[in-house]
């Protein structure tokens, strides 16, 4: 038998009611009875909305009001003191002054889910505190619906393991210690499930496919021996997912009795693990078929194979077809885009119509594929249709090697370009964007909208490039910027310009909280049309003697902050990218401009989950940077600018994306990073953020000037470079004037030393 199983649903709502309900419940407009009733009734139609478009076995408790880590730690007590002795389930109030903090609370830390663009909020453990379960949320969660709607769901909870792992607040060498308190806990969470007449639980552990080690597993086999001995009448689906699970031959000795593997991402792995150790014929096996993380039509036909393939290596005893993980990481439905070019939207499935595909795999199971032959031809023919929308020859398949490296090694070109640049010992610069005013965004939406022309916008933006070249030449900065006022977005503004890019209206994902994103989607090859910054950089360096850094986004930040198709190379979409940005690069060089930045935020959130898939990644990123910038002559400067992270362990590939200057966030990861630089000194420019552009506060000229001092201590003085951790647009300008002016002086005072 085969079933049609889903792992979770967006909770954000076909016209992101969640959000709005929450922000409005935020400021006050709503009151807690009517917040609550609106989220009730937006979770009760998920599960409608489910069941009517054909999934069987539906999900609960994959809804949350934040975070559905939150949620977990809320309920075992694993959150900071500081807010206050919880004996209970915490107060709305409570709830979100963890994930957001208070007038009088910092809130909870915040992290990416795995390699998702998902943050969760990190439980925190408490050695002076036993866990506890204060409240059981997938209990009221399964009760609402079975009382309200009739319907037996399945709960969806997360993993013992990955809670655990994804914690902090417990030292390593406690983990073991630390899971097995939680234990108890966590059974009489599932023995209510269990009493009160549960059938299937979902229990997500994630963490299975990360290279845990033999320790770690025989750990994970006691724990799921004792959960399943204290249950006998509960089905566990243990579910794994984004890759193939590790130590497969143990995790099938579990004695639960379903197991749950993703058959998108981790494929290869899954299928072979299954060819080489089978699977166990009392146990469910839910196959993750179509992708829970992208928004393409799934390959039927393959899909179809695959499963068949399975079918004739195993027989579990059952089937279940389902999204390879849940479907909070794509939108809700395609139903609104209604200014989508047409052959990009008959090849797109978000939720809904991906919980439809899983329909039509079923039909296909059960009565043969000759039974979806219509629905087959269909998906084969939208992406003929998507691949002729850009049939010019393929670039990428005449480079050589030498397009990929400078011609002349760092050494000898960085002499060059300082002598041609001259620029004084520490050079100061920032990192591209200054404060967008509440009348650039109002002219942007009103020329968008058609009710401002285009010359009259053009000419608000330039009016402020003139001011700021102004402010920036008074405050004696070195390297000047334009500002980068005619961006809302850095990847959308690039996507707009170039060929192959679709921005959707409606296409929104959940990233932290009530925070959306709305990626664009790369649909076909990416071409360069015109030159997309030529225009402002210029006119920018027209007003002033000293260099003006020209600002573009790398090709791997776009890739990763963009749906991208699935049978395309990653690697052939960021050289495709390359190409064109390394054609901007050569406008630029030929307008008079000798300094490029290419900014590379998103080069490590794209790190595969396994460790042993590093460094082909980071092999083909750094090429792809290196392919977009190397074209440069010797005395044009090339930057290139990362945040978000501590960098330690990838700086090796950053060294290869032999970019002169490199300017990187440092406030917030201080300590760790100088020790690192001191023992693997770095070979190019530097500069190692002098403040914190995420808070209000304007530093003092000595803070800065002992972050200076403190930094010559393991980088080369010849080599270093000053300026804010990342870019500028979300402070006030009167903040960044006065930042920005003591940044200076610092620069200034250290230099009188050396
Ligand atoms: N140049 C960009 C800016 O200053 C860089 C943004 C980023 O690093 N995220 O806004
Ligand atoms: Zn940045």
């Amino acid at each position: 038998m085969v079933n049609i199983s889903n792992l979770g649903y967006p909770r954000i709502g076909e016209n992101r009611e969640w959000k709005k309900t929450l922000e409005s419940f935020w400021k006050g407009n709503i009151t807690e009875n009517q917040f609550e009733s609106e989220m009730k009734s937006i979770r009760l139609q998920s599960i409608e909305k489910q069941l009517r478009l054909g999934i069987e076995i539906i999900p609960v408790n994959d809804f949350t009001y934040y975070d559905h880590v939150l949620d977990f730690a809320t309920m075992f007590g694993w959150i900071p003191t500081r807010f206050g002795d919880l004996s209970e389930k915490p107060s709305l109030h409570t709830y979100f002054a963890l994930a957001r903090g208070d007038k009088d609370l910092v809130a909870c830390e915040m992290t990416k889910w795995f390699n998702t663009n998902y943050h969760y909020i990190v439980p925190e453990y408490q050695y002076d505190r036993k866990s506890k379960l204060l409240y059981n949320k997938p209990l009221a969660s399964f009760l609402e619906v079975k009382n309200e709607l009739g319907i037996i769901t399945k709960p969806v909870i997360l993993g013992i393991y990955t809670f655990t792992q994804l914690s902090k607040g417990y030292k390593k060498e406690d983990k073991y210690a630390v899971v097995k308190e939680l234990l108890p806990v966590y059974i009489q969470m599932l023995k209510e499930l269990e009493d009160a007449g549960v059938e299937w639980v979902q229990i997500d552990e994630p963490a299975f496919v990360l290279e845990e080690t033999n320790e770690d597993f025989q750990l994970i086999k006691e724990i799921y021996s004792e959960i399943c001995e204290a249950l006998p009448s509960l089905s566990i689906m243990l579910q794994t997912y984004f890759e193939g699970v590790e130590q497969y031959h143990d995790l099938i000795t579990i004695p639960v009795k379903g197991i749950g593997l993703d058959f998108v991402h981790g494929r290869e792995e899954n299928v072979n693990a299954l060819k080489k150790y089978g699977f166990p014929e009392d146990k469910v096996l839910a196959c993750g078929i179509v992708n829970g993380r992208n928004i393409w039509k799934n390959n039927l036909e393959e899909s179809i194979q695959l499963i068949e393939t399975l079918q004739s290596l195993i027989q579990p005893k059952d089937w279940w077809i389902q999204p390879s993980c849940s479907l909070l990481h794509v939108p809700v439905t395609k139903k609104k885009e209604d200014s989508l070019e047409p052959t990009v939207l008959a090849a797109l499935a978000f939720a809904d119509e991906k919980i439809e595909e899983l329909v039509v795999l079923r039909k296909a199971l059960e009565f043969g594929s000759d039974a979806v032959k219509q629905e087959i031809e269909k998906v084969k023919q939208s992406f003929e249709h998507l691949n002729k929308l850009n049939t010019k020859s393929n670039e990428i398949r005449s480079l050589s090697e030498e397009d990929f490296n400078r011609a002349i090694p760092f050494k000898e070109r960085y002499q060059f370009q300082k002598e041609a640049l001259n620029l004084p010992l520490l050079p100061t610069t920032t990192i591209g964007s200054f404060p967008q005013t509440k009348e650039i965004k109002i002219a942007r939406q009103q020329w968008r909208k058609g009710e401002l022309p285009e010359s009259d916008y053009r000419h608000q933006i330039k009016l402020k490039i003139k001011e700021w070249i102004e402010v920036q030449e008074s405050l004696d900065i070195d390297v000047l910027v334009h500002g980068e006022y005619e961006r809302t977005d850095m990847v959308e503004y690039f996507g707009e310009k170039l060929k192959g890019f679709a921005f959707t209206k409606n296409a929104w994902v959940q990233s932290y909280g009530s925070r959306c994103v709305k990626p664009p989607v790369i649909h076909s090859r990416v071409e360069f049309m015109k030159p997309m910054t030529v225009d402002e950089t210029s006119y920018a360096q027209s007003l002033t003697k000293k260099p003006v850094k020209g600002m573009l986004t790398g090709p791997v930040t776009i890739l990763n902050w963009s749906f991208v198709r699935e049978d395309h190379a990653k690697e052939d979409i960021a050289n495709e990218i390359a190409l064109a940005l390394r054609k901007e690069i050569k406008a630029l060089e030929e307008s008079g401009i000798s300094i490029i930045q290419v900014d590379e935020p998103a080069i490590r959130e794209g790190l595969p989950l396994k460790k042993r898939n590093w460094e082909a990644y980071l092999n083909w990123v750094t090429r792809a940077f290196r392919l977009t910038t190397a074209g440069v002559q010797k005395m044009t400067q090339i930057h290139t600018h990362m945040c978000y992270s501590s960098f330690s362990d990838i700086m090796d590939a950053v060294i290869e994306l032999d970019a002169d200057v490199i300017s990187i966030e440092h406030a917030r990861s201080h300590e760790e990073f100088s020790s690192y630089l001191a023992e693997n000194p770095y070979p190019l420019g530097i500069g190692l953020g002098v403040y914190d552009i995420h808070s209000p506060r304007v530093p003092s000229v000595q803070e800065m000037e002992q972050n200076i001092v403190g930094s010559l201590k393991v980088c080369d003085i010849q080599q270093f470079w000053i300026n804010p951790d990342c870019g500028l647009k979300t402070r006030d300008e009167k903040e960044v004037i006065q930042a920005l002016s003591n940044m200076v002086i610092s620069a200034k005072k250290v230099r009188e030393h050396y």
